[in-house]
């Protein structure tokens, strides 16, 4: 009998470099607002190209921060995506404004941009598009109708890292970008955040909001508005640094796997692959199969049995959320492609250090297991 596996989803990568930095952190006097937070910010703009990095403690805290940044709150409307993880329409929820939601497209996943247009009312502030599953989304049409329209752009970029569109990097092209890195994305600092921009002003804010709305000097009783304790610590921060620096070659790494699993895969009846659009580069957060809906609860139940580790991803839909449809109305059937998706996706173990011998297993307990449902 062939041995068991088991392959997890997602697997951080932690080496003795982030260790090394980590207790160089714990043997020094500065655990918080010290030198190293300083070190992250600046590799982090500098890895993305963006003016300005100002990290935080979540990729939730980083979007918060960007809505309080660019002034949106009661009954402002800010159109979005309902096939992303909950934090990127909860932040608008935070400041009481109203998160408008346009269905996605079947192929990229993300935002149509051919249905933007019409859901813009005079009380559209901005559109925050959600990078989702690694590839950007169509930020040619988003920006062309933010400047026709004049709205502002927030970037979730939390699932791309690295990602581009037409050679821009994610989070670069808006007004600003949010990173989140929980241990599955595609760097991690076990809870971490960053807000990145180029606009003097979002940094000035946000850099202060973040640290309970000390005033520009940072005088540590002198609060000038209203802010939130999203700071980070030097330790966090270490494991940012290295991470950061290590980047591209994660991004690499993933780029190489999901070659590696659109070449195998594609001989399997009855899943249908993730695409890339064109002009982007994908950051692969996840790889995400379809199958019909009828078998796709099953499928997932027996790749888990097998030890092969998959997921429905997102399931249900942000607008299917139970306190979304109880306070909003939604209902099944308002965004039919998202939640046909969210019907048909399986995400199978993704992480660079995956071996040839796992993504064997993968495959052929996939093939097996289609071969029974199909
Ligand atoms: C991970 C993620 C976030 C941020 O998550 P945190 O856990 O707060 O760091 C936001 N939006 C999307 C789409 C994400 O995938």
């Amino acid at each position: 009998m062939k041995t068991k596996l088991n392959i997890p989803l997602s697997k951080p990568d932690i080496s003795e470099a982030e260790i090394q930095k980590v207790n160089e952190v714990l043997r020094s006097p500065r655990l918080s607002l010290g030198p190293v937070t300083q070190e992250f910010e600046e590799i982090f703009a500098e890895t993305m190209g963006s003016k300005y990095a100002v990290a935080c403690n979540s990729g939730t805290s980083a979007l918060h921060l960007a809505i309080r940044a660019l002034g949106i709150s009661d009954r402002d409307e800010v159109i979005t995506s309902p096939f992303s993880f909950i934090a990127s329409a909860n932040c608008i929820l935070f400041e009481r404004g109203t998160p408008v939601f346009v269905d996605v497209e079947a192929n990229s996943f993300n935002m149509d941009v051919s249905l933007i247009e019409a859901a813009i009312t005079p009380k559209t502030k901005a559109i925050l598009p959600v990078h989702v599953f690694g590839q950007c989304s169509n930020m040619t049409e988003i920006m062309a109708l933010a400047k026709k329209y004049n709205l502002k752009v927030i970037e979730d970029a939390c699932e791309a890292p690295l990602g581009t569109h037409r050679g821009q990097i994610s989070g670069t092209i808006g007004d600003c970008g949010a990173f989140g890195f929980y241990p599955n994305k595609q760097m991690t600092t076990g809870e971490g955040g960053m807000l990145i921009t180029n606009d003097d002003e979002i940094y000035r804010l946000t850099r202060s909001m973040r640290n309970q709305g000390r005033g520009d000097d940072m005088q540590w009783l002198s609060h000038t508005r209203l802010g939130y304790n999203y700071r980070i610590n030097e330790l966090t921060a270490a494991l940012g640094v290295v991470q950061t620096r290590r980047l591209p070659e994660f991004i690499s790494q993933r780029q190489r796997l999901a070659n590696k699993y659109l070449e195998m895969l594609k001989d399997i009846d009855g899943i249908r692959l993730p695409e890339t659009s064109e002009g982007n580069e994908h950051a692969w957060f996840v790889f995400g199969i379809r199958v019909r809906e009828e078998i796709r609860d099953q499928l997932i139940e027996e790749l888990n049995n097998t030890g092969v580790q998959s997921k429905a991803y997102f399931s249900p839909c942000i607008h299917l959320q139970e306190f979304y449809m109880e306070s909003y109305g939604y209902k099944e059937g308002d965004y039919p492609v998202a939640e046909s998706l969210s019907h048909e996706m399986v995400i199978l173990p993704f992480y660079p250090q995956m071996t040839d011998e796992e993504v064997a297993y993968v495959y052929e307990n996939l093939k097996t297991i289609m071969g029974k449902l199909n």
